[in-house]
């Protein structure tokens, strides 16, 4: 199985939340789909497509986010290019930091949302999504994670998401509740 990304650290993730180490990432040199979807599960469905039919495997694939709030949504699923180059998450977050420095914590709340979706080759596609709220910080705290986390303090938790570790932050994310959701659905259609 593959999963439809370039990012090691999603990888690592969804291998450790379906207890599977055999997803790889796409083939280097497969080149990359055009995400221009507005919606998560739409954009989703464009990467595994993409891969699926250019590699002739089974396919895993996520697309998710932050919603802010106050923000109306966004950065939602601009998140990974809000500060104007993709990938950059340092440059994003911190964008991000100033555009809420105004804002008093009361007012600082955001989800996490991801859409996990399954595509094989005979054209069977599954949607899962998958939610995380809580509170943004106003300062990077911790090392872990990736993208947001050390900004995003989850319901319930006196840290960061960047301050938890990989198990704990699996069992609450957007992206654990997705992936699970997904596999429970795999399951029970005796597929993947
Ligand atoms: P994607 O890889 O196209 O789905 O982009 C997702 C973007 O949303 C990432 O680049 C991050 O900025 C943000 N994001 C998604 N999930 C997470 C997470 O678990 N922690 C922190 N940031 C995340």
């Amino acid at each position: 199985m593959i999963l439809a990304s370039r990012n090691a650290h999603k990888l690592g993730e969804v291998r450790q939340i379906l207890r599977r180490d055999d997803i790889e990432l796409s083939p280097e040199g497969l080149g990359e789909p055009i995400e221009d979807d507005v919606t998560f599960a739409g954009n989703a469905l464009i990467k595994a497509r993409y891969v699926a039919e250019r590699t002739g495997t089974p396919v895993v694939a996520d697309d998710s986010g932050l919603c802010v709030d106050v923000l109306g949504g966004a950065p939602g699923v601009f998140s990974a290019r809000w500060s104007g180059r993709h990938g950059a998450d340092q440059e994003n977050l911190e964008l991000l930091l100033r555009q809420l420095a105004d804002v008093r914590d009361e007012h600082r709340a955001a989800t996490f949302i991801c859409a996990a979706v399954y595509v094989d080759p005979r054209g069977r596609e599954l949607i899962a999504t998958g939610t995380m709220e809580g509170t943004l910080l106003r300062e990077p705290r911790g090392e872990g994670g990736f993208g947001y986390d050390p900004i995003f303090q989850p319901h319930g938790h006196d840290v960061s998401a960047a301050e938890l570790s990989p198990e704990e932050k699996n069992a609450i994310s957007h992206r654990g509740h997705a992936f699970r959701a997904l596999k429970a659905e795999l399951d029970r259609l005796r597929i993947g």
